[in-house]
């Protein structure tokens, strides 16, 4: 495919790697998929840096990974309003990293669109422990009903904490007041007030970000 590069994956006969670390399985247009160069082989971490998206209307309403972002803007569906000083190349053109992109066709975002999930409940509170308050990786936090289950405890946002295994075993089946816990702060649903304050969160980082997500 690409003669005149003997160093690109695809010339070799294997699959340029998935940055995100997942096997894409063509799932991504082919122009998406050969996203990959000598400096996303040297940089793997630049394909996840965050993107802020921007709804049509200029509105901050996700943050994505460079590689999604790249194929939303090569699929025609986004364009970028901010870009990094960082390239990739494909086999024929070199590609601005984007910073932050905007959707051309406005997208109705729900009020409470997030789904109660482990992932979003995780995401909420930060990867921090509701009782010590310690941050740990996700595969070392488990979901603490603060009303146990077997005391008619729901499974809802206000009901359910990130929580390590260490405060989850001391806690038990009981209230955090019967086992001297105390909660960080008082577990709220997933709004888009919450997903804002994680993007400034993540926006601190990114100079570029500033304009579109403190007004
Ligand atoms: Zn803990």
């Amino acid at each position: 495919m690409s003669a005149r590069r003997p160093e690109s994956w695809e010339s070799r006969g294997r699959r340029a790697p998935d940055a995100l670390g997942t096997a894409s399985a063509g799932s991504e247009s082919p122009a998406g998929s050969r996203v990959h160069n000598s400096i996303m082989m040297r940089r793997p971490s630049l394909m996840q840096e965050p993107v802020l998206v921007l709804n049509a209307t200029y509105e901050p309403i996700n943050v994505t990974a460079v590689r999604r972002a790249m194929v939303l803007l090569l699929k025609g569906v986004a364009q970028a309003e901010e870009m990094h000083n960082s390239e990739v190349h494909s086999a024929a053109h070199a590609h601005r990293v984007p910073s932050v992109i905007r959707l051309l066709a406005y997208r109705h975002i729900p009020q409470q669109s997030r789904a109660l999930s482990r992932k979003n409940i995780l995401l909420r509170d930060r990867n921090t422990c509701q009782f010590c308050g310690a941050v740990f990786a996700s595969s070392e936090l488990t979901l603490d009903h603060v009303v146990p289950r077997s005391r008619g405890g729901r499974s809802s946002w206000e009901n359910l904490v990130a929580c390590c295994y260490r405060c989850n075993n001391s806690k038990g089946d009981r209230t955090p007041e019967e086992a001297g816990l105390k909660l960080a702060r008082r577990p709220r649903p997933f709004t888009l007030h919450t997903s804002r304050q994680l993007m400034r969160l993540i926006g601190h980082r990114d100079e570029r970000w500033r304009k579109y997500l403190f007004y």
